[in-house]
């Protein structure tokens, strides 16, 4: 059967605006498509292939697990799982884990339980979910009405209740809401998928203070800026700030889906049997390629990497920014960095994303205004180097359309 990008719209839902490329393999950071043309991967599968393509270590984990066994069911336990969980565990503030296949299923088990926290310690009143505009946490229901863009949750009926929102690194907004009412605050430690905006050091540390005080518990959103992504195993680690459950998804399996929970003892106990659950979640492939993902990531040389490798994108950036003064600001954190479109290009990131993989390079975009880069955290200095050659390329010829 001849596959063509033409196929997609005859036999798939028209959710996606897939580009015309249909890359086939892939090897550490680079990708070739079904006609042998070249990419450079700045795009990290959205932040997901944290060690770039076919890792070897990766490759030889699954084909492994492969041969022993795929699948059980939680009915069963298995060693990949309970191996992982013991990694996260030490590695964490947390004492238990929960596994899911996605961000958006870990944060939903993350608002189940602190719904039924709040519900089993201090009754059906506390009910309120408070999070951030512009916020991003998947797709479910419940997640993408706390996820602060009503573009996405609007549309589909009545939505779960008690969420509400208030703007991001806005202490004065959050503590105006926040009451005995308030069962969790949900946060990104970076907002990723809303601009790449960080949280001011008082935010953070204001927001895990006001939930101390009344009660509510801290929810970090780690899907996207955790597993080394911004320079620590997960942000909170670098912030100064502990959450109460914090959820991991995207990198944690390097482009194997699995998502996890993190959180305490005491918070864990009120999950009681049979309160959530999930046919796969804990799966023995997924765990084995997500503790051979963890063995690497989790290293000095990993994570110091990510910091050397911000600042080589972020030199390179300001470089092509000197010459074609397109972008107000480069933001974000380690290898989850942003170009900020300037007055003169409000609105089209979507075309700098395009013209890049005409040149050659995968980007991303954040918005109609940021383009993201999201890259392998062991992507070479060489691969750096070149794949900005390459979006400048694209800077170009949009600059000098
Ligand atoms: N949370 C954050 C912060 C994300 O960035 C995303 C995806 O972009 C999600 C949750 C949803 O993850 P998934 O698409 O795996 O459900």
């Amino acid at each position: 059967m001849q596959v063509t990008r033409e196929l997609f719209d005859d036999v798939m839902v028209p959710n996606y605006a897939p580009s015309s490329i249909i890359p086939v393999r892939g090897e550490g950071s680079r990708v070739w498509d079904q006609n042998d043309n070249e990419l450079i991967d700045f795009a990290g599968g959205i932040a997901v292939n944290c060690l770039g393509h076919c890792h070897p270590a990766l490759v030889a984990a699954v084909n492994d697990q492969a041969s022993k066994i795929w699948h059980l069911s939680n009915v069963m336990t298995n060693e990949p799982a309970l191996r992982l969980a013991k990694k996260l565990t030490d590695a964490t503030f947390a004492d238990r884990v929960y596994y899911a296949n996605s961000g958006a299923e870990s944060n939903e088990a993350a608002l189940k339980l602190a719904r039924r926290w709040a519900l089993d310690n201090y009754g059906a009143d506390k009910d309120q979910i408070i999070a951030f505009k512009q916020g991003f946490h998947g797709r479910t229901f419940f997640t993408v009405t706390v996820g602060g863009q009503e573009a996405y949750s609007d549309g589909f009926g009545p939505k779960p209740g008690a969420v509400e929102h208030v703007a991001y690194n806005d202490l004065e907004a959050l503590k105006a809401l926040m009451s005995e009412r308030t069962c969790a605050v949900m946060m990104e430690p970076l907002q990723g998928e809303g601009g790449l905006v960080s949280p001011t050091a008082d935010f953070v540390k204001g927001v895990r203070e006001l939930c101390d005080e009344h009660n509510a518990l801290l929810i970090f959103d780690e899907v996207q800026t955790g597993f080394g992504r911004l320079g620590s195993l997960y942000a909170y680690q670098d912030l100064g700030v502990t959450p109460d459950i914090l959820t991991s998804a995207k990198a944690l399996g390097g482009g194997f889906p699995i998502g996890a929970m993190l959180t305490t003892a005491e918070i864990a106990k009120h999950l009681k049997i049979g309160t959530h659950g999930s046919t796969y979640g804990g799966n023995p492939l997924a765990c084995a390629v997500g503790e051979a993902v963890m063995d690497i990531v989790n290293t000095p040389e990993v994570l110091n990497g990510v910091k050397e490798k911000e600042a080589q994108f972020r030199a390179g950036l300001e470089a092509i920014n000197a010459k074609y003064n397109a972008f107000s600001e480069i933001r974000g954190k380690g290898l989850l960095l942003g170009a900020v479109l300037n007055d003169k290009y409000q609105g089209r990131a979507r075309d700098f994303m395009v013209a890049s993989a005409d040149n050659g390079l995968m980007a991303l975009v954040a918005g109609a205004n940021i383009v993201r880069f999201a890259p392998s955290l062991i992507i070479t200095d060489a691969d750096i180097t070149e794949g900005l050659a390459r979006f400048e390329k694209a800077v170009a010829q949009i600059v000098n359309a």
